[in-house]
Order: C-alpha cells, then sequence, then structure tokens
C-alpha cells in the first residue's frame, strides 16, 4: 500500500484563499486591515530568512506589516521596549518575536510581554495555560501545532477517539499538538529523549505526530499499517548530488514510512508551508477581536 500525500502546500493556499476573503469583507464594512509586526535581534540568517518571509506572505495577503530588526547585542529593556510599542498600536493586531533570541536575553519574559490580545503566535504563559485545561480557550493557539491539526481536519481525518502519538514535548511543537489533540479527544502519548520501546509505542499509533529533530528516526516498523504520519521535523543532511551539498528531510523516514502508512506529509511540503498560514490565521483573528468581531 502507498499513503495518500498530505499536500500542505495546497491546504495553505486554500486558507490563503479564505483569508483573503475575510480580508476584503474587513476592509469594505469596518476599514480595518489586520497587522502584524515582527521583532527580529541579531543576524541569524535562517531567522531573517524567515521574518523576510512572514512579511511576504502579509504583503501577498494584504495584511499592515512592520518590523523592528534590532542589533545581536541589543538589550533586555530594548526589546521589551519594542514589543510594547507595537502593544500599544491600534494599528497592529499581532506581534511575533523571532526565536531563537540571542542566549543573554531572557526569552520568557519578552514573550510574556506581549499583550494576550495580540500574541498570535501564542506563546504567552497565558494562551498556553488555557489550551492546557479543560473547558478554557485560549485567544491563540501556536502555530505549528494549529497547522498540524488543519492537515488533519482537512483530510477528512477522525481525530476523536483515536490513538495519538507524538514524539517530542517541546514547548513550540511536542507539548502543544499534544494539547490540541487531547482537545479533539484523541486519547495522546507523548514520547522524549528518555521514553523507552519507541517503535513499540508508536506502533499503537492511529496518528503519529513526529517532532523531535531528528532526521529520518520513526522507520517503517514503528507504523501500524494504514496510520497517520505528520512530520513536523526539518532537517539538513549531506547529499553531494545536490548544488548545495545538502537536502532537507524530515524526522520520518519518507521512502520506508509511505509504503505502510494510510497518509503521510512530506517534508518539504507538509507542514512547513501551514506554518505561516496559521500565523496569517491568528493575525487575521486579532483583528476581529480587537474590532469585538469575536467572543473571547
Ligand atoms: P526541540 O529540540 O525543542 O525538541 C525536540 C523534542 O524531541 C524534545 O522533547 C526531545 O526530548 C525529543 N527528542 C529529541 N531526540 C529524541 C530521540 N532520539 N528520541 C525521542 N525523543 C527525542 O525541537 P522542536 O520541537 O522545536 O522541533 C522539532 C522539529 O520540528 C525540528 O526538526 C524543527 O526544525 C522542526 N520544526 C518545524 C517547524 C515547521 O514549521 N515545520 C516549526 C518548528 C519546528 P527531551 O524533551 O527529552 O529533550
Amino acid at each position: 500500500m502507498t499513503a495518500q500525500i498530505i499536500d500542505g502546500k495546497a491546504i495553505a493556499a486554500q486558507i490563503y484563499d479564505e483569508i483573503r476573503a475575510e480580508i476584503a469583507v474587513l476592509k469594505e464594512k469596518y476599514g480595518i486591515a489586520p497587522g502584524l509586526a515582527t521583532v527580529l535581534v541579531g543576524e541569524n540568517p535562517a531567522s531573517k530568512a524567515y521574518v523576510a518571509s512572514k512579511q511576504k506572505t502579509c504583503v501577498d495577503c494584504g495584511f499592515h506589516s512592520v518590523g523592528e530588526h534590532l542589533p545581536e547585542d541589543a538589550t533586555q529593556e530594548q526589546v521589551e521596549a519594542a514589543v510594547r510599542r507595537f502593544n500599544e498600536d491600534p494599528a497592529i493586531h499581532g506581534i511575533l518575536v523571532q526565536l531563537p533570541l540571542p542566549r543573554h536575553l531572557n526569552e520568557e519574559k519578552i514573550l510574556a510581554t506581549i499583550s494576550i490580545e495580540k500574541d498570535v503566535d501564542g506563546f504567552h504563559p497565558l494562551n498556553i495555560g488555557k489550551l492546557a485545561m479543560k473547558g478554557r480557550k485560549p485567544l491563540f493557539v501556536p502555530c505549528t501545532p494549529a497547522g498540524c491539526i488543519e492537515l488533519l481536519v482537512r483530510s477528512g481525518i477522525e481525530i476523536s477517539g483515536a490513538e495519538a502519538v507524538v514524539l517530542g514535548r517541546s514547548n513550540i511543537v511536542g507539548l502543544p499538538v499534544s494539547l490540541l489533540l487531547l482537545h479533539r479527544d484523541a486519547t495522546v502519548t507523548i514520547c522524549h529523549s528518555r521514553s523507552r520501546n519507541l517503535p513499540e509505542i508508536c506502533r499503537r499509533a492511529d496518528i503519529l505526530v513526529a517532532a523531535v529533530g531528528q532526521p529520518k528516526m520513526v522507520k517503517a516498523d514503528w507504523v501500524k499499517p494504514g496510520a497517520v504520519v505528520i512530520d513536523v521535523g526539518i532537517n539538513r543532511i549531506p547529499d553531494p548530488t545536490t548544488k548545495s551539498g545538502s537536502r532537507m528531510v524530515g524526522d520520518v523516514d519518507f521512502d520506508e514510512v509511505k509504503e505502510v502508512a494510510g497518509y503521510i506529509t512530506p517534508v518539504p511540503g507538509g507542514v512547513g508551508p501551514m506554518t505561516i498560514a496559521m500565523l496569517m490565521w491568528n493575525t487575521l483573528r486579532g483583528a476581529k477581536i480587537a474590532a469585538g468581531l469575536i467572543e473571547t
């Protein structure tokens, strides 16, 4: 059996169409354009590329987009002041502090400075806290985990009652995706670097989410036939046949696993395109919250 490929690019494109349609209405009826502010500290090339791509997507979707680029040696006070300026700006509905920050900065304090109404990354402790509680609704959900759920839902996969196994427990991916699966009534097992018998645990999964940052770790014999496999991993491995000498692979051994799984996301082109799409979705939501169009 060969798995059905879950096409993240196509699903993200659908989401952008929905966002553009909603923005047209917001602009016409209420004169509002959603605004996203990015805060970038230092010269990390990957971070600069991510921020540039988020800003470009903003423009493509009709968002108002501004950015603050601070030097590598910016102080804690300078970064917090930039966040506070955007907190007070009514044209801004979402603030994104690009992670990782240089090591001398206190990331936890900076993320907690973001107004909860503009926390479109969903990393504010209040939003994460609400996500962890039964019957509570965070204002925003972290983008990559929300993207994983959107891929499942839009592919018609039943989450309620499913046995879900999540590999990884990070604040950014593993933990929030586990909580989102739990909210949708999956039975969730979270694995990490100290977990024993990983292949055995993974074989129980109807839905397997891999977010470990270990190239091709998940093998065919870790996967129950017909299971849904969501690969969040982004890893570069050497490949002398390419121009750059390397290529991108996920945490799942795609070629092997696609022969066993029922559905699988490719890398690239699976979860990756969903992250920015969900950021735009959250920023649109922020604009609707600010305009009183959504009850919170
Ligand atoms: P982290 O390094 O923060 O977390 C990795 C998690 O995996 C940890 O919980 C760690 O366990 C666990 N882990 C690591 N090695 C093993 C192992 N051998 N066996 C079992 N568990 C292990 O990574 P992130 O969560 O930030 O990212 C995970 C992957 O997702 C990366 O490849 C990253 O590039 C990618 N990513 C992709 C995004 C996208 O848009 N597609 C967005 C964000 C991340 P422990 O807690 O015990 O250390």
